[in-house]
């Protein structure tokens, strides 16, 4: 067995919601943690220093986009990922599965992988288990994910039971390549859709395999909320305690706080990055749409409660004005704000998962976010 690169402490529990500190060889950051997504090495509009300055430890990268362009070979030529993107932080790929079964139009699933036509040019593109861990082991992540075959919602449960097969099958050949990067942890991911046994049989045999930590895939694609919270409440017993637990694609805050009572520690989402290019942001007293006409002479902050640059130094009024003028720069605030926004959340949620008062929290969070402040 390996040592792990990555140590996980778990430092206090509330319920099943917990606090952990992860140490990966580029920096230390405490759990529940909210990821934002550096698609193509960059979450759009943000500087790294931006990211640092919204309490940014650790991104995600995507394999897929990042194996089509600019290529491994010429990230790894240009000194790894982190170095590439000038981010001084944790990084974590994900195995590019999601991308081949959503964005891509697949040609062949095979024993050892996926053929499919790049969504960009239409060309053959082959990724299966092997390639993955090839393909992030160049880049140099801290964590990598394993290739796993995320199934569409709805399907058959033979069809799912066939994709937790495979997946476990991909899973055995990612743990086995762990050995070549042992500086590089790696993660398995859970499969099984909404059927609770599928997923239990999954987590366990993953967990068998020793990874460094496990993934709930395949949810956020199109499942009631009512769905994505009793996936978790029936995984979770199946979930390694001393490791951690990552929610894959989610980050609205209303789910991140389901997700962390039912002992998430992880989570990702392009969500801060996508609606804040749209004018749409989280505040404390719920979302606001900033091309409203409400806030045509605004001369207060988006958020009165946030301490972010956006907040510090911007109206909304200014910032309506840049969404009607098309001007890149309310994308790049809006974006900025809503990323410290989620970094801040979680913090708020870590402090009173340390003083007893997560559930308190998150009925306060609730009756105000969804209060009759909202538009
Ligand atoms: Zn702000």
């Amino acid at each position: 067995m390996l040592t792990s690169p990555l140590a996980f402490e778990r430092l206090a529990q509330d319920g099943r919601a917990r606090v952990g500190r992860i140490t990966t060889l580029h920096g230390t950051f405490e759990t529940p943690v909210f990821m934002p997504v550096g698609t193509q090495a960059t979450v759009k509009s943000q500087t790294t220093d931006d990211l640092q300055r919204a309490g940014v430890r650790i991104l995600l990268c995507n394999t897929y986009h990042l194996h089509l362009r600019p290529g491994e070979e010429v990230i790894e030529h240009l000194g790894g990922l982190h170095r590439f993107m000038s981010w001084p932080g944790a990084i974590l790929t994900d195995s590019g599965g999601f991308q081949v079964f959503s964005l891509a139009r697949l040609r062949e699933v095979r024993e050892d992988g996926v053929l499919f036509q790049s969504h960009l040019d239409g060309s053959d593109v082959f990724l299966g288990p092997d390639q993955a861990m090839a393909i992030q082991q160049a880049l140099g992540s801290d964590i990598a994910m394993a290739f796993d075959e995320c199934p569409p919602h709805p399907a058959a449960r033979s069809t799912v039971e066939a994709a937790v097969e495979r997946t476990l099958r991909w899973a055995a050949r990612c743990a086995e390549r762990r050995a070549e990067r042992p500086q590089q942890a790696v993660f398995g991911i859970v499969q099984g859709g909404i059927h609770p046994d599928l997923r239990q049989h999954c987590a366990r045999e993953l967990r068998a395999m020793g990874f460094d930590g496990l993934a709930i895939g395949g949810l956020s694609v199109g499942e009631t909320k009512e769905m994505m919270n009793a996936v978790l409440e029936d995984t979770e017993p199946e979930l390694p305690v001393d490791s951690p637990r990552y929610l894959m694609g989610v980050g609205a805050p209303e789910d991140l706080f389901e997700a962390i009572e039912r002992g998430v520690d992880m989570f990702d989402c392009v969500m801060p990055t996508r609606n804040g290019r749209n004018g749409g942001c989280f505040t404390w007293s719920g979302k606001v749409r900033l091309k409203a006409a409400i806030h045509r002479e605004d001369p207060g902050p988006l958020d009165p409660d946030c301490g972010c640059s956006t907040c510090r130094g911007y109206s909304r009024a200014y910032l309506r004005h840049l969404f009607n003028t098309d001007e890149m720069l309310g994308s790049q605030l809006a974006s900025h704000h809503n990323i410290a926004f989620l970094q801040s959340l979680m913090e708020k949620i870590r402090e009173a998962i340390r003083a007893g008062r997560f559930a308190e929290l998150k009925a306060e969070f609730t009756a105000r976010y969804f209060g009759p402040h909202e538009r």
